[in-house]
């Protein structure tokens, strides 16, 4: 069964209410700052989400989210595809005061009056907080190759101007 695109914008205060749950993707090329900051993401994002309320009776939003991304190699300046994962747990306010009263282990996300949430916004964010500071290739996949041994020293090389005797020259 071919898995549903994730809706964009939905009654967050309602899906806490329906304890909702969506196992849904969204099409990573409509997540332009994602687009921005990695190679590319052809990849869709992956989202297994719940809405519900906690004991102390926050509105959450909780699960994971998992894509691959297209992210320079930082060893050897290639392509390199990054799986990402992100599990979160956020708190559900309709302003900087409800936001401020959440306990330290829940981050806040703001719904506009109508308790309308963006979820695409707020899933490309989690998969840009998890993006690696310093992506690299897995081992194995990298394309630097341990340095050579230095090759022995042939005739034609011997008749090769050294550059720095050609800069002295310049220099003179
Ligand atoms: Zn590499």
């Amino acid at each position: 069964m071919a898995e549903a695109q994730l809706p964009r914008r939905v009654d967050a205060v309602k899906l806490v209410d329906n304890n909702q749950q969506l196992n849904a993707h969204i099409d990573s090329s409509k997540l332009t700052r994602l687009g921005e900051t990695a190679v590319r993401c052809d990849a869709p994002v992956h989202c297994n989400i719940q809405f519900a309320r906690d004991p102390e009776n926050n509105r959450l939003l909780s699960g994971s989210c998992h894509t691959q991304v297209v992210m320079t190699c930082q060893r050897c300046l290639g392509d390199a595809t990054i799986p990402v994962e992100s599990s979160f747990e956020l708190g559900l306010v309709f302003n900087d005061d409800q936001a401020r009263q959440l306990p330290k282990r829940l981050e806040p996300v703001e719904l506009d009056e109508q308790g309308i949430l963006d979820l695409w916004t707020a899933m490309e964010d989690e998969v840009l907080l998890a993006l690696p500071s310093y992506p690299v290739h897995t081992q194995g996949e990298c394309e630097l190759k341990q340095p050579e041994p230095a090759p022995e020293i042939t005739e034609s090389d011997e008749k090769r101007p050294n550059p720095f005797d050609v800069l002295a020259k310049l220099k003179q």
